[in-house]
């Protein structure tokens, strides 16, 4: 039982006319035309931080690519994170591909079906274990992300901040108590259905809402004001500068390393604006200490933006001329033909320098 006050009646009325509603309204997506564990799990990773409408050709072609646990437990990285270029967030493929080594190995393929077993794996916290386990074994636990946060603290007028930890127990209680039993996968896909076309953020529509005897927040007029949320810090403005250098038809690119931001992905030579200094200052530096050369940058190529969850970058990219020394390739470091650097998987800013280049990413 939750620390919120509910009672019986009004919780098995709520879970009643939610799973009636979902049963009506579902949306068909592709991957609610399946129970296979792995192509649910691959789902619920995508959609973390990802819209629904982009996610689906995504999950279309990465099943296709990799239809069981041991194809992406056995795949190469640079093939799998190829395949989820331009979704970002890259540590969830990886975590993903971690975990299905796991799976594989320790599991004997079968992905766990118990909330002990498969909170082991890599990157599966509670709302993905929760997903998981409903949807695809029908096991009774909750599964609480965003959505769920903001319906369940507007139906029971729930005013504790979300973003503590002690809080998603709370949620997660209630939301268990309310789960109709042997009714979870439905029930729990219910509630985020209804969080993400009915009680969306902004203008609810409570009119159309299956649970609306019941909200509390509607008969308060304080939907809007729920759920309560410490302000997120905004990310962080970086300037940043990158080198575009050409030697005939080939342009240099190099790796990221292994760690941090970005790991292992490719990019076009630079890095952030080192104070006191020009862009172009910057630049030269940088590339002194990466490459040991003297480049003088000239006009700007290309200025994108891109944001992440705690940074926001505006790249500015510069057409630079080697005046002294050589930039020798090495197994991080390669001079690419325009035509092949779609092979190389590029962060979202590097991959419109390499659109604008006229290369596809
Ligand atoms: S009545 Fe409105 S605020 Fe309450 S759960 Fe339904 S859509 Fe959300």
């Amino acid at each position: 039982m939750s620390k919120v006050d509910v009672d019986v009646k009004t919780a098995r009325a709520v879970g009643g006319q939610l799973l009636d509603w979902y049963e009506q309204v579902k949306r068909d997506l592709p991957w609610r035309r399946t129970r296979d564990p792995y192509k649910i799990w691959v789902s619920e990773v995508m959609l973390q931080q990802t819209r629904v409408e982009t996610v689906i050709p995504y999950w279309n072609r990465f099943v296709e690519l990799f239809p069981t646990i041991e194809a992406l437990a056995d795949a190469p990285e640079p093939n799998v994170l190829k395949a989820w270029e331009g979704l970002g967030y890259y540590s969830r493929v990886r975590n993903l591909q971690k975990g299905a080594k796991v799976v594989r190995d320790k599991f004997g393929g079968r992905v766990p079906d118990t909330p002990d077993e498969i909170s082991t794996l890599p990157g599966v916290g509670p709302y993905t274990a929760g997903a998981i386990l409903s949807i695809a074994y029908d096991v009774d636990v909750p599964a609480v992300d965003g959505n769920v946060f903001r319906v369940l603290s507007r139906i029971f007028l729930i005013e504790e901040d979300i973003m503590k930890p002690k809080t998603r127990r709370t949620f997660e209680g209630l939301a268990e108590f309310l789960i109709p039993p042997g009714r979870a996968a439905s029930f729990n896909q219910g509630l985020m259905e209804l969080g993400a076309t009915v009680c969306i953020p902004k203008n609810p529509r409570c009119h159309s809402c299956p649970v609306k005897e019941h909200c509390r927040a509607l008969e308060e007029g304080v939907q809007e004001e729920l759920p309560v949320k410490e302000k997120k810090k905004p990310p962080r403005p970086v300037d940043m500068t990158a080198a575009l250098l050409r030697d005939g038809d080939r342009v240099l690119i190099r790796r990221r390393p292994d760690k941090g931001l970005l790991a292992g992905m490719w990019e076009f030579p630079g890095g952030e604006r080192v104070e006191g200094l020009s862009l172009e200052d910057s630049l030269a530096l940088h590339l002194r200490e990466a490459f040991g050369v003297t480049v003088e940058p000239g006009r700007l190529f290309v200025q994108v933006q891109h944001t992440f969850s705690h940074l926001q970058w505006d790249m500015r990219v510069f057409e630079c001329a080697i005046t002294e020394g050589l930039v020798r390739e090495s197994d991080d470091v390669r001079w690419v033909p325009v035509g092949e650097l779609e092979t190389y998987t590029f962060p979202v800013a590097h991959g419109k320098v390499v659109k604008e280049l006229g290369g596809l990413v």
